[in-house]
């Protein structure tokens, strides 16, 4: 390539998004360089750009956001992976430190020196050209739509939270939030052997998006437990296991509640307010585990990969909306405010 500058989406502040040029990136020994075409918006973008802070992380300069994209790959620096040019790949945002013993066991996710893109100060993907860990490219099969290389991110965090999960052959599976994570985890764990899957939301539209793709869904205000029965014992015949995508305590209690003794609870979505109200004598009392899950290690992006290729899930479905790079910031408004959109896309449109 012969150009010097390539165009970013840079967060200033909240609400504050601008398109600037800045100095195309050269890839350093072991990285390599992807035109970027599609980068999915998370709930972690959203907050960023509505709030500049998303829990802990506060957004002290400005920085480019997006973390779930999917491009070609147009360089490579010394030692890198040999990629052809042109190969599609999906990108894995962390960055851990690969020395520690957590990354030398795999768990990567748990690395304590680990930066992920897009969370500042670590600029992101919101831009034509990024340069990537040459480690952390996950090439995608000639077949696959680069827009569903976009949702390989999330969906790996679907294929940990299974993972994690522990999920036996026939569960009966409960996943609280229908949100995007909540769909896909939903359909790793139906792909993965479960039973049954049911899929609770608050939000009507999205039971209705769930039952179009085949899951059994109720409201999850019909999940609520009865307060005079808070101290009987959970019913036998309730689920094997809840995975809770939806961010929300009250939603995790309404699963635990709604576990047979001795199910399994899994925190996926992150908790957006501290859970002080668990049952936990209550929980003793069934024998009920709790497991949390944390983005993905070793394994989950191939295998997010093999699951979208084999066509037994559609990541693609939960597109509902997409822009270009230049209209990002109506892309952010949009995700942040239209309760009908499940995964808004951007297309920066880095060139080969
Ligand atoms: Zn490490």
């Amino acid at each position: 390539m012969d150009r010097t500058t390539h165009r970013a989406a840079v967060l200033h502040g909240p609400k504050d998004l601008r398109i600037e040029d800045r100095p195309l990136p050269e890839p350093t020994a072991g990285e390599v360089l992807v035109a970027v075409r599609a980068v999915g918006l998370r709930g972690s973008d959203l907050h960023y750009y509505a709030h500049g802070e998303n829990g802990p992380n506060v957004l002290r300069q400005p920085t480019v956001p997006g973390h779930e994209p999917a491009g070609v790959v147009v360089g490579r620096g010394a030692g890198a992976v040999d990629l052809p040019h042109g190969t599609a790949v999906a990108v894995e945002p962390a960055h851990p430190c690969g020395r520690c013993a957590l990354c030398r066991a795999g768990r990567y996710n748990l690395c304590p020196l680990g930066t992920c893109f897009g969370s500042p100060p670590t600029d992101g993907a919101l831009a034509e050209y990024v340069c990537v860990p040459g480690d952390f490219v996950h090439p995608l099969p000639a077949t696959m739509d680069i827009r569903l290389g976009a949702l390989v991110e999330p969906l790996a965090v679907a294929v940990h939270a299974v993972r994690r999960s522990g999920l036996q052959p026939g569960a009966r599976v409960l996943v609280t939030g229908a949100g995007p994570i909540g769909v896909l985890v939903a359909q790793v764990a139906a792909a993965s052997g479960a039973g049954s899957v049911t899929v609770s939301d608050v939000a009507a539209a999205r039971r209705e998006f769930a039952a179009r793709h085949g899951m059994a869904t109720v409201d999850a205000a019909d999940l609520t437990p009865d307060p005079e029965r808070a101290h009987a014992l959970a019913d036998p015949d309730g689920y094997d296991l809840v995975l809770d995508c939806s961010g929300v305590g009250p939603a995790l209690v309404s699963g635990i509640r709604a576990l047979r003794p001795g199910g399994t609870a899994v925190v996926v979505g992150n908790p957006n307010r501290p859970l002080t109200d668990l049952p936990l004598a209550w929980m003793q009392r069934q024998e009920l585990s709790l497991v949390t899950s944390f983005r993905y290690a070793a394994g989950d992006f191939p295998a997010a990969v093999r699951l979208a290729a084999s066509g037994r899930i559609q990541p693609a479905e939960l597109v509902t909306a997409v822009f270009p790079l230049e209209r990002a910031a109506e892309a952010l408004d949009t995700a942040l405010t239209d309760r009908t959109q499940l995964k808004v896309l951007i297309e920066p449109g880095g060139e080969v």
